[in-house]
């Protein structure tokens, strides 16, 4: 089996290490004999997104978001007719953002969003929201919390599956404790960390719902050796936990 995971805007879009989570992904499949061609979507490469099994697009400055609005408009629609037919998207804050309809920054001014999803992201004038985050995760994950750590100054309204409930920190609001979206096979989130090493069964989440899309009947993955990443997940827990 072979997956292609495409990174959208490496470029602009890759705050705090975000380019772990692709990583992440490559080393996951490819210690379980899974084959991986990492493809990189920018302003100057435009590889077919229709290649595409798992989509990844980082965090960013609000500049950064609006320099990938204005290249990627021509492109939107074919990502979101990706993700209507199941194609595994991650998107981490910024990016996350960037996929809404609208993002009204801080002095007011509004970002279009891609609208590729229903939801907006605005300024509220509230400080940034930073700091270490625990959510209990809606996805059928074992262990069921995901962590990482939050730092974004806009607050995101959505009406979707959320991907967790606040357990510690703040998420996509200071309103409904909710966190990210799920939809379909589409999450956006605001943990970075990056989100997968700290979280590799949401990892493994996100590599078996691509080979299934693009296979069919892939029952599971084998495990790998996670002592290491278990190790350093129950440590978060047990540090910044309640
Ligand atoms: N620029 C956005 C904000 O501050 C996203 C930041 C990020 O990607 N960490 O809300």
């Amino acid at each position: 089996m072979e997956l292609n995971i495409y990174h959208l805007y490496p470029e602009h879009l890759n705050l705090y290490g975000d380019l772990g989570n692709v990583n992440c992904l490559k080393r996951r499949c490819l210690e379980r004999g899974i084959e991986v061609n990492v493809v990189n979507f920018t302003d100057d490469e435009k590889p077919d997104l229709n290649d595409g099994d798992i989509f990844f697009i980082g965090g960013g400055s609000d500049r950064a978001q609006q320099l990938v609005y204005k290249d990627f408009l021509q492109y939107k629609d074919v990502l979101k007719e990706l993700i209507e037919e199941g194609r595994a998207v991650l998107a981490v804050c910024g990016g996350y953002q960037l996929l809404g309809t609208s993002f009204i920054d801080k002095q007011g001014n509004n970002i279009p969003g891609l609208s590729i999803l229903d939801y907006e992201s605005k300024y509220t004038g509230d400080k940034r929201i930073i700091g270490n985050i625990i959510i209990e995760t809606t996805l059928n994950l074992e262990p069921n919390k995901l962590v990482g750590f939050e730092n974004h100054g806009a607050r995101t309204y959505s009406k979707y599956q959320p991907l967790g409930n606040v357990l510690v920190g703040r998420g996509n609001n200071d309103d409904d404790m909710k966190e990210g979206i799920v939809y379909k096979n589409y999450i956006g989130t605001y943990l970075h960390g990056p989100v997968l090493p700290k979280n590799p069964h949401l990892a493994d989440h996100l590599i078996l719902q691509a080979l299934r899309n693009k296979y069919g009947d892939v029952e599971s993955l084998e495990p790998l050796d996670d002592e290491i990443e278990n190790k350093a997940y129950e440590k978060f827990i047990k540090l910044y936990g309640k």
